[in-house]
């Protein structure tokens, strides 16, 4: 079907090819045809677990590490080589577990955020992910979506599509269902819209033609996905850190073994000694812990509904300092319900009232036309069903279409034309024929209507609209408003069967007759006052942007605290303040109303002009510029559209705002993690290359062998490292100030004590290595084994200490719950077991050179390893019970 011009066949022939039919696939044919084509472009790779797996043997650190095994079989240590060889493996078996589980998890993570498609299938409208599109499927598109594959249009309804992304054209084009030569070129195509480009505006309905790597977008090689950035800032940062303290590393350890040499050791073993002091120092482990931790913590905001779509948006939520989020259906509930209804002079409440509406509209002209455009002005679909009724579509548009059918409708009248709601418009308009009238059908905010009716229905006769009419209606506006209800105007205005097509849109929305208002309550929802509490504690400002009425956006931000002046800035405000003024509008009023996707977009640029960090939620296609400039920008998951998910960093899965703060807590813990990891691995390395360093400075000789350093690195720190990075979040996590974006990743003294605490680690196991050192030569020994037993094994638990002092910067491992983490007990003990293995089982002593402890040893590498660690456990028992 590849070849076939489909813009140059008629509906009936591109049915008869697909055999397909108007009502789409039956889903039987459906899954037949799902075997022969996929809606997916090749280009998406996937690295497979042997891929993985044989990564981890390129790294140079394993390359130089295989050096160090051949140096030790020349030198005849055929023991030392298969340790070598031996923790090598080890060691990238963990470096697999480690990539896989974090490669799984984001793919999984990716799965939730891959678009779908309306389809009809069986007769009736499905929602499916749009890899499972077929040839032959009938596809419904409105305003928003992503084309989901290549398809020929059937029926369009103001129908623009914004086709850059295929064709260059920055502008959007109009697409329309007519016949067009074989000849035409793609960027002229209008009867077909195709994979990857976006509907702007109106409505369409299609057959797919075309799948997957079928498609134009799979013809172009070039035009294959953006690719997300691979690293997170952080990540960078890290890499190029890793590559200083590469050099710094190399230097120390040329000295260490030039001193050894100097001092007449043999060259091979302080080649050896150099070798491994270096693999020992140099962090290569901490990238891939960041990449572990980066991705598990992604995996737990998808199971709290918060789906990171870059991964650099995890670090940069925790800097967050400004959260600007829309405010229906994110701080409401969306829910919408038609609560109260007024025409001229006469107002009801609906919930008492729907029988005596219902007998109200034979009498009442401008309520039964009110009805009607509730009705025929609405794209949404509402199903009956015991009772209740099931919803579909725009909230605002489902509780006017239920509010109809409540009253009762005369469902005969024809749709011929349709001018679509936008949020910079604030209005729809369809122009019907009913009853042999061409009627115009207009709803929308009633501020933004009354300016363009200059009639009003009263008493089932047309008046004029007057200062005095507007006033009745303005003063309901404000009383329903001021009780959160979203208010919207009715009104209408009969044309000529020629004027239906001729009529620019603007001509057909002037000279309208008003008929009424409805108001529509929609409830702030549940946990969101709790969430706006939590934000002000956690030092980041609330703020509400919104395109409803200014005391709608007041009554609803009252609710649930955001308000903090109680003045409200409108979109027309918005336009006569300066920079300075509208930043200071945002963090000090924080609720803006009545405001077009524009005046978003200029907000987020305020605030990020002022150092803020912006978190900006966008559902509508307009407010993709907003989502993009925004440095977190977030889409909806239930409402949104695929524009602005596209160009958003997360989507909220369930629309709400509460989750948007989770997020921010869940980036805080995992910055907080890599910091902790961090902490932990450097201030380890520093002690290893430390007690080396200190050792040759002093002349005396070496307190480690290289293999007892390869495995301290490579075996023992590593478990418990990943362990830190599992820590669960700090009880003050939220009552922190945001920490500065650009902040060093070793800032708030981090440095110093990485420094100071792996100084602290190398003098402990010099010292014990000194005592050894007394004691075998008051034994009259010869060999260095009891000595450098009690120095291995000093630093190993010097290192397993200092894992529970990293567990936080303003806690004692006591008072955060010593059992909490329990993956970091178990990586400890892990540990432990795998040192005494070392120094108890026959073969390991062999190999790693050691022999077994006395109990006296243990004592002093006990105190020694743990001394600071029992002060502290000492100072909490004592302010525990004593203060
Ligand atoms: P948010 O708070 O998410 O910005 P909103 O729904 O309050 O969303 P918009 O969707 O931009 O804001 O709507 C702005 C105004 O347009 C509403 O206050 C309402 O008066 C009017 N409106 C909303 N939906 C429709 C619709 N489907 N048809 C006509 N008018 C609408």
């Amino acid at each position: 079907m590849k070849n076939v011009c489909w813009h140059h066949e008629n509906v009936e022939s591109v049915i008869d090819k697909l055999q397909t039919t108007l009502d789409g696939l039956s889903s039987l044919e459906a899954g037949k045809r799902q075997s022969l084509y996929k809606n997916r472009l090749d280009a998406e790779k996937v690295n497979g677990p042997w891929k993985i797996f044989f990564r981890q043997f390129t790294d140079t650190m394993v390359l130089v590490l295989l050096g160090a095994a051949l140096i030790s079989s020349i030198i005849g240590d055929i023991v030392d080589a298969i340790t070598i060889l031996a923790i090598v493996i080890v060691n990238a078996f963990l470096g697999f577990i480690q990539e896989y589980r974090a490669e799984r998890s984001l793919n999984e993570i990716k799965k939730l955020a891959s678009p779908t498609a309306r389809v009809i299938r069986d007769g009736k409208m499905q929602i499916i992910p749009a890899d499972e599109l077929v040839p032959g499927d009938m596809v419904l598109m409105e305003a928003g979506d992503r084309v989901p594959a290549d398809i020929r249009l059937i029926e369009t309804f103001a129908l623009e599509v914004d086709e850059a992304a295929l064709t260059g054209e920055s502008m959007p084009v109009e697409k329309k269902t007519g016949i067009l030569k074989e000849e035409t070129p793609l960027a002229e195509r209008s009867n077909m819209v195709f994979l990857g480009t976006m509907v702007t505006r109106g409505r369409g309905k299609g057959i797919v033609v075309n799948t997957g790597m079928d498609t134009q977008v799979g013809r172009i090689a070039a035009m294959l996905k953006e690719a997300d950035s691979p690293m997170t800032p952080l990540q960078t940062r890290l890499d190029q850190l890793g590559k200083v303290l590469i050099v710094i590393c190399l230097i120390v350890c040329a000295l260490v073994s030039l001193l050894g040499i100097y001092r007449g050791e043999p060259v091979l073993v302080m080649l050896m000694a150099g070798i491994s002091l270096a693999v020992a120092a140099i962090p290569e482990g901490l990238p891939a812990i960041v990449t572990v931790v980066l991705a598990l913590g992604v995996q737990r905001m998808a199971k709290r509904n918060a789906i990171v779509r870059k991964l650099p948006a995890v670090e940069t939520l925790g800097c967050t300092t400004v959260i600007c989020s829309d405010k229906t259906g994110t701080l409401t509930e969306n829910k919408m319900k038609v609560d109260k209804i007024a025409t001229y002079l006469e107002a009801w409440s609906c919930e008492e009232n729907w029988s005596q509406l219902k007998t109200e509209k034979d009498k009442n002209k401008a309520l039964r036309i009110l009805i009607n455009i509730a009705f025929y002005c609405n794209n949404s679909r509402v199903e009956k069903t015991k009772g209740d009724f099931k919803v579909e579509g725009d909230p605002t548009e489902a509780a006017l279409m239920v509010m109809a059918q409540k009253i009762g409708i005369d469902g005969s009248g024809l749709r011929l034309r349709e001018i679509p709601f936008d949020s910079a418009r604030k209005k729809m308009s369809v122009v019907i024929n009913q009853d042999g009238k061409f009627l115009v059908l207009v709803k929308g905010a009633l501020d933004v209507l009354i300016d363009t009716c200059d009639k009003i229905l009263y008493q089932n006769k047309e008046i004029k609209l007057t200062a005095k009419e507007k006033k009745w209606f303005y003063a309901e506006q404000e009383e329903w408003a001021g009780n959160a209800l979203r208010v919207l105007g009715f009104a209408y205005k009969e044309i000529s069967e020629e004027e239906v097509f001729k009529l620019s849109d603007d001509e057909l929305e002037t000279g309208l007759t008003l008929v009424g208002i409805c108001g529509l309550i929609d409830p702030p929802r549940p946990y969101v006052q709790q969430s706006v509490r939590q934000c002000l504690r956690a030092g980041i400002v609330p703020v509400m942007i919104t395109g409803d009425h200014p005391l709608t956006a007041r009554a609803i931000a009252y609710q649930v605290g955001i308000s903090k002046t109680g003045r409200v800035v409108t979109g027309q405000q918005i336009d006569k303040l300066g920079d300075k003024e509208l930043y200071k509008a945002a963090i000090h009023d924080r609720v803006f109303a009545r405001v077009t996707p524009e005046h978003k977009h200029r907000i987020v640029n305020v605030l990020k002009n002022n150092k803020e960090v912006v978190a900006m939620t966008g559902d509508g296609v307009n407010d993709a510029p907003a989502v993009k400039a925004a440095d977190i920008g977030i889409s909806m998951g239930i409402t949104g559209t695929d524009v602005t998910r596209e160009a958003s960093d997360m989507i909220l899965a369930d629309d709400d705002f509460s989750t948007i703060v989770n997020a921010v807590y869940e980036g805080r813990a995992i910055y907080d993690n890599i910091r902790k990891f961090i902490r932990y691995l450097l201030g380890c390395n520093i002690g290893e290359i430390l007690v080396m360093f200190l050792a040759s400075l002093l002349a005396m000789p070496l307190p480690l062998l290289p293999i007892q350093i390869l495995w301290i690195n490579l075996v023992t720190d590593g478990l418990p490292a990943m362990a830190l990075g599992l820590e669960p979040p700090e009880p003050d996590i939220m009552r922190r100030k945001p920490r500065p974006k650009d902040e060093n990743i070793f800032a708030r003294g981090l440095g110093w004590i990485i420094l100071s605490r792996g100084l602290y680690i190398a003098v402990i196991s010099l010292l014990a290595f000194m005592i050894g050192l007394l004691f075998i030569r008051i034994q009259g020994v010869d060999s260095l084994e009891v000595p450098r037993t009690m120095a291995f094994t000093t630093l190993v638990f010097a290192q397993l200490f200092y894992v529970f002092e990293c567990r936080s910067e303003r806690y004692s491992p006591f008072e955060l719950g010593f059992f909490k983490n329990k993956f970091l007990l178990g990586a400890v003990l892990c540990s432990v077991i795998m040192q005494l293995m070392v120094i108890y089982l026959p073969v390991m002593q062999t190999a790693f050179h050691t022999v077994p402890l006395e109990l006296w040893q243990w004592c002093i590498i006990l105190l020694l390893a743990g001394a600071k660690f029992i002060g502290k456990y000492i100072l909490f028992i004592f302010k525990r019970f004593l203060v």
